[in-house]
């Protein structure tokens, strides 16, 4: 984990680098409250957790007075009554049944839930998302349910040391994001394009995305892997 001196130096810099044309949601799994609340000082306002327990162990401890919250990781469709009342987006939705589950704890509570649908751009087994070609008819689905709000799409893309090699991803991502919004599938509020990480975010950027989610980019190398 980096010192707050080098937290601050990525802030800044990547600040200074996005200068508004795409919003820095700062990834914050496996960072302690205290540098979350720290980023925070350093001009951080978003941030994204990925489990639904660890972001409830650190919950009372975030300063919620200037930070917002988004749900970015797998989502089990047992844990959203934890959450829902939480946060204020959820990036990750790819089923059916999710959504379902959103809707239902979304009613209880009387809100209506901001959700990205994702998308598995590289069609990678490993990983979440919808493919590409079913993201149109997903949408479609998820804007029927009165209390979730269709807001755009996210995608992880494969890992790799050359950032080139997602260019085509975040281009095909972008496409279909511009398709839906043209055919207004969903009008209301269709605008965020969640795409890029700490490797690849400048790539993502130039292709379109106006939303990355930058981790080690922030806080240095994670203790373990999580994703
Ligand atoms: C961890 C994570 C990120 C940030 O990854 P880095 O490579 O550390 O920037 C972004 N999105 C999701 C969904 C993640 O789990």
């Amino acid at each position: 984990m980096n010192t707050k001196a080098e937290i601050r130096a990525n802030i800044v810099r990547l600040l200074g680098e996005l200068d508004g044309r795409a919003k820095l949601l700062a990834a914050t799994k496996t960072v302690p409250p205290e540098l979350i609340n720290y980023a925070a000082d350093c001009g951080v306002t978003l941030i994204g957790e990925n489990r639904a327990d660890e972001l409830l162990a650190k919950y009372d401890a975030l300063d919620r007075d200037r930070l917002e919250i988004h749900f970015i990781g797998r989502l089990q469709s047992n844990k959203v009554k934890y959450i829902i009342d939480k946060v204020s987006m959820i990036h990750s939705v790819d089923s059916l049944t999710l959504a379902a589950e959103i809707e239902k704890q979304a009613a209880k509570r009387g809100l209506v839930m901001p959700v990205l649908a994702e998308v598995n751009i590289a069609g990678e087994e490993s990983k979440g998302g919808v493919p590409l070609a079913e993201v149109e008819a997903f949408v479609e689905k998820l804007a029927a349910f009165p209390h979730l709000s269709v807001r755009g799409l996210m995608t992880v893309p494969p890992k790799t040391d050359r950032p080139d090699e997602n260019l085509q991803y975040f281009q095909k991502i972008y496409q279909k994001f511009i398709d839906i919004r043209d055919k207004k599938v969903d009008n209301k509020e269709w605008g965020i394009l969640s795409a890029g990480m700490s490797g690849d975010y400048a790539v993502a950027v130039s292709a379109g995305a106006n939303l990355v989610r930058i981790g080690s980019g922030i806080f240095g190398a994670r203790p373990t892997p999580v994703r």
